[in-house]
């Protein structure tokens, strides 16, 4: 039975060929085609204009459900809010991921941080006195370049806050969450991007040590890693973004949220 297969196999697959190798033909032909023309959700304007209007359309969404929560609105009106406010999320976290991928952003293409032999350090465990539930990146810190400033440093405007401190100076998860990656060697240097329950996602750039891993759970306060000025930078300093994906191009201000979390991250010098 075995033999006898193996003997008839061959024309089996002759036969296949013969009969589909015009269609083969057909879609090589459209291959090349597809291959030739510029690929629709790589980088460029009209992409990026789209994720911009996503993530307004997304914040929106969110005020809704904070608003109807602190209306104490009917658990199935903030159900529906909320699930309208996951759809646009996952559009866009769809309409990032292709460019990311394309453009060699690290969360996508090396998630495991591992091209970038990242600096670590001993896994950090969780603070004896959490500050509270939320908390600040760093202490100790002034703020230099504010978010959306113009920079060259920036191909368009300044996607994070950055908060000025001397390398070395410990960095905070600002809440609890789980460690989504740590990549190293782009232009954020070696970074830690952490996964919060709101949905939200911190990222914490030009690390000089990283001191969690993939994975890993953290709360308030538990130190991420020591600042430095790995990556694209001019000096030492933390740059901290909040995305509503993993990926570049889904930030939101900051510094007001989170000022929604009770967290007042003051004006320069304030804490020096
Ligand atoms: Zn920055």
């Amino acid at each position: 039975m075995g033999r006898e297969h193996h003997a008839r196999f061959p024309r089996t697959r002759a036969r296949l060929s013969a009969a589909t190798g015009a269609a083969l033909l057909a879609l090589l032909a459209f291959l090349l085609t597809a291959l030739a023309a510029p690929p629709a959700a790589a980088g460029g304007d009209g992409h990026r204009h789209r994720a911009v209007r996503a993530v307004r359309t997304h914040e929106k969404a969110r005020e809704r459900v904070d608003r109807l929560r602190e209306a104490d609105a009917r658990p199935a009106a903030v159900e529906q809010a909320e699930e309208r406010r996951k759809a646009v999320r996952a559009d866009l976290w769809d309409l990032l991921w292709a460019g990311a991928r394309e453009s060699g952003d690290p969360v996508a293409v090396d998630p495991s941080g591992r091209a970038g032999h990242c600096p670590f350090g001993k896994r950090s465990r969780p603070p004896e006195r959490r500050p509270s539930a939320w908390t600040a990146p760093t202490r100790r810190y002034w703020l230099s370049a504010g978010y959306a400033a113009k920079g060259s440093r920036w191909a368009h405007r300044h996607t994070g806050q950055d908060f000025a401190v001397d390398s070395g100076t410990p960095v905070y998860a600002v809440g609890s969450g789980v460690v989504r990656v740590t990549t190293c060697g782009d232009g954020f240097g070696n970074q830690v991007l952490v996964r919060h329950r709101d949905g939200y996602f911190t990222q914490y750039a030009h690390l000089s040590r990283i001191d969690v891993r993939r994975g890993q759970r953290v709360v308030a306060g538990q130190r991420l890693g020591l600042s430095g000025r790995s990556g694209n930078v001019t000096g030492p300093h933390l740059h901290f973004e909040v995305r509503i994906t993993p990926y570049l191009g889904s930030q939101v201000p900051p510094l007001p949220w989170l000022r929604r979390k009770d967290v007042q991250v003051s004006g320069a010098s304030a804490l020096r």
